[in-house]
């Protein structure tokens, strides 16, 4: 009897605390300590924006920048613990990339940082972002709970801001490939035009993301301008070629990818592997990689930049101008167009 009247107590008081909790972190007011618990609803919120808004956002202030970086974070956390498939794919390990210097990665061209393990892979993905094609692959990565990096197009990422924030939302590493994909090793493109293609990439996927992405870049066809080479130096960006090449884009269907790729790990052990999210097959071929790659005993690392790309202002600048019509508005359509007849 008296332990049944002690449970009613304990019972009466949790419920009074609960209900203290709820109220404090349901206040406008709770500020700091609300922050971290509606990182969520914020992520979900940014993701519904539209692109107009992701133009205000991009001229926020660097506190506001580096928060967003802080939530993404926190959804790659949260992402991880929610790994429902105990027979996952996963990550294996995360390694950290101090860019200074300009580093290249990628045995086609770059032989000095040899740094995976025999049978660890890294996943990476060029081209992106596309409707369909990325979600796809997305949502393969998220069932077999592992992390890969992403080499957006400038452009593509102008037109489906949403997409590319759903990557980054999901804690997938971001770095650029350029504005407009063009080779910077043909002869008509100037040193002023590669450069631009260059910086532009990284400006407008900073303004489809609201915050910096990684200092990582991907030469459109791994063609390498030397004197490109030496400017991202420069700019302390790492330069990813890659150890193996999916030839995704011009695979017939999912099996011959898969099938590639397989055939050239098996040989080398390890290594980055070059996809594209861009492409409906590699979308389509995309899980069955991933188990044959869990079957086969790899394992995938994932890499991070020790700090987020510093954009040149005047290139983030001449992006948000060249937006046409700007609104100041970031009211979602529900809360702006209501049907009141039908
Ligand atoms: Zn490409």
């Amino acid at each position: 009897m008296r332990s049944a009247a002690g449970l009613i107590v304990a019972s009466l008081v949790a419920a009074v605390v609960i209900a203290a909790v709820w109220f404090w972190t349901a206040s406008p007011h709770a500020g700091a300590l609300h922050a971290g618990l509606s990182a969520p609803a914020t992520v979900a919120a940014a993701q519904a924006e539209a692109l107009p808004a992701t133009a205000a956002k991009a001229a926020a202030t660097h506190d506001d920048v580096e928060v967003t970086a802080s939530i993404a974070d926190q959804a790659a956390q949260q992402s991880k613990a929610a790994c429902a498939n105990p027979d996952a794919l996963g990550v294996s390990r995360v390694v950290e990339i101090d860019t200074t210097g300009g580093p290249g990665f990628g045995f086609e061209h770059f032989k000095q940082l040899d740094f995976l393990a025999d049978k660890e892979v890294v996943l990476t993905f060029d081209d992106g972002p596309w409707p369909a094609n990325t979600p796809s692959v997305l949502k393969t990565l998220a069932d077999e709970c592992t992390k890969a990096v992403f080499f957006p197009i400038g452009k593509h990422a102008g037109y489906h801001p949403e997409i590319l924030r759903q990557v980054a939302a999901a804690g997938h590493t971001i770095g650029a490939h350029t504005w407009s994909h063009a080779n910077l090793n043909a002869k008509k493109i100037t040193e002023q035009q590669a450069k631009d293609e260059i910086e532009k990439g990284f400006s407008a996927v900073k303004l489809a993301l609201g915050a910096a992405p990684s200092p990582f870049f991907r030469f459109p066809e791994l063609q390498h301008r030397p004197s490109a080479v030496a400017y991202l130096g420069t700019r302390n960006v790492a330069i990813f070629s890659c150890d193996l090449d999916s030839f995704d884009f011009r695979a017939n269907n999912p099996d011959q990818i898969v099938q590639t790729v397989m055939t050239k790990l098996d040989k080398l052990g390890k290594g980055i592997i070059l996809m594209h999210d861009f492409q409906k097959h590699t979308a389509e071929a995309l899980p069955t990689l991933l188990r044959r790659l869990k079957a086969g005993g790899y394992k995938v690392v994932q890499m991070k930049a020790k700090a987020p790309v510093q954009t040149l202002a005047e290139y983030d600048a001449d992006l948000i101008k060249d937006m046409k019509l700007p609104v100041a508005s970031t009211r979602p359509v529900s809360s702006v167009v209501q049907t009141v007849s039908q």
